[in-house]
């Protein structure tokens, strides 16, 4: 008996961006497309291709979507009921690509390490937070609007005035250096069910999809801007560059 899910099978799709953030540049075969599944079966008109092994991080967990291109046209990564993280873009309309065609990838490498750099100093300002017994609550590493939030059920007293929400600001600054001097390495770890850890050493690990530096030694100029309590969360906006 023939597997009966045989025709809408997975397509294998390596995903190069869990394994190492810095390859912004590679060669790369199309495993599926929006030509190669039944009609409507991608919900939309707009034609899309995935490529294995694949270099973009779609937009998930807080972090945005990487920019790049396929053979020099502008695409944009997203994610499929399936869980493939497609590409769509106008210079794929009207393209020939079919399964196992060879294409050329590129992502943006400047935005690249920038969202690493303001999404991995989002992990370690979560674990600052919830070394102060705040509950994680919301995030986004958008480089300009970059905030963690937290719960602050039982920890209005000690953000209640300017001064006070001001100190632990700086305690959050304090703890945020000191954990940058370790240098800690940043590591991930898939298990089998694919679901993928990342480990920060001395700070934590934590479940996560997104696209990290290789090391503490690799963020600079990270600053907790602000701790505010608005719309029912602890607020703590913050910035981040890659060395
Ligand atoms: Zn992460």
């Amino acid at each position: 008996m023939a597997d009966a899910s045989s025709a809408h099978a997975r397509p294998v799709q390596e995903q190069a961006y869990y394994g190492d953030t810095y390859i912004t540049d590679t060669e790369a075969y199309v495993v599926a497309s929006s030509g190669s599944v039944g009609e409507g079966d991608d919900g939309g008109t707009s034609p899309w291709i995935a490529v294995s092994p694949n270099i973009f991080h779609p937009q998930g967990g807080g972090q945005p979507s990487d920019e790049g291109t396929v053979d020099g046209g502008p695409v944009t990564p997203g994610r499929n009921d399936e869980g493939l993280v497609i590409l769509t873009g106008d210079a794929l309309s009207g393209s020939r690509l079919s399964i196992g065609d060879a294409v050329q990838c590129s992502v943006d490498a400047d935005k690249r390490r920038l969202h690493a750099a303001l999404h991995t100093a989002g992990h370690v300002l979560g674990a600052l937070g919830e070394a102060r017994g705040w509950r994680h609550s919301g995030h986004s590493h958008f480089p300009g609007q970059a905030r963690l939030d937290f719960d602050p059920e039982g920890h209005e007293d000690e953000l209640a005035t300017p001064e006070l929400r001001e100190a632990v600001r700086a305690e959050l600054q304090a703890g945020m250096d000191q954990a940058l001097a370790t240098r800690g390495a940043v590591t991930a770890s898939m298990d089998e069910n694919g679901h993928r850890t990342v480990t920060i050493e001395g700070v934590n690990a934590e479940p996560c999809g997104g696209t990290h530096v290789r090391s503490l030694a690799d963020l600079t100029n990270v600053r907790i801007l602000e701790v505010k309590i608005k719309r029912g969360a602890i607020k703590v906006r913050y910035e981040a560059e890659h060395a």
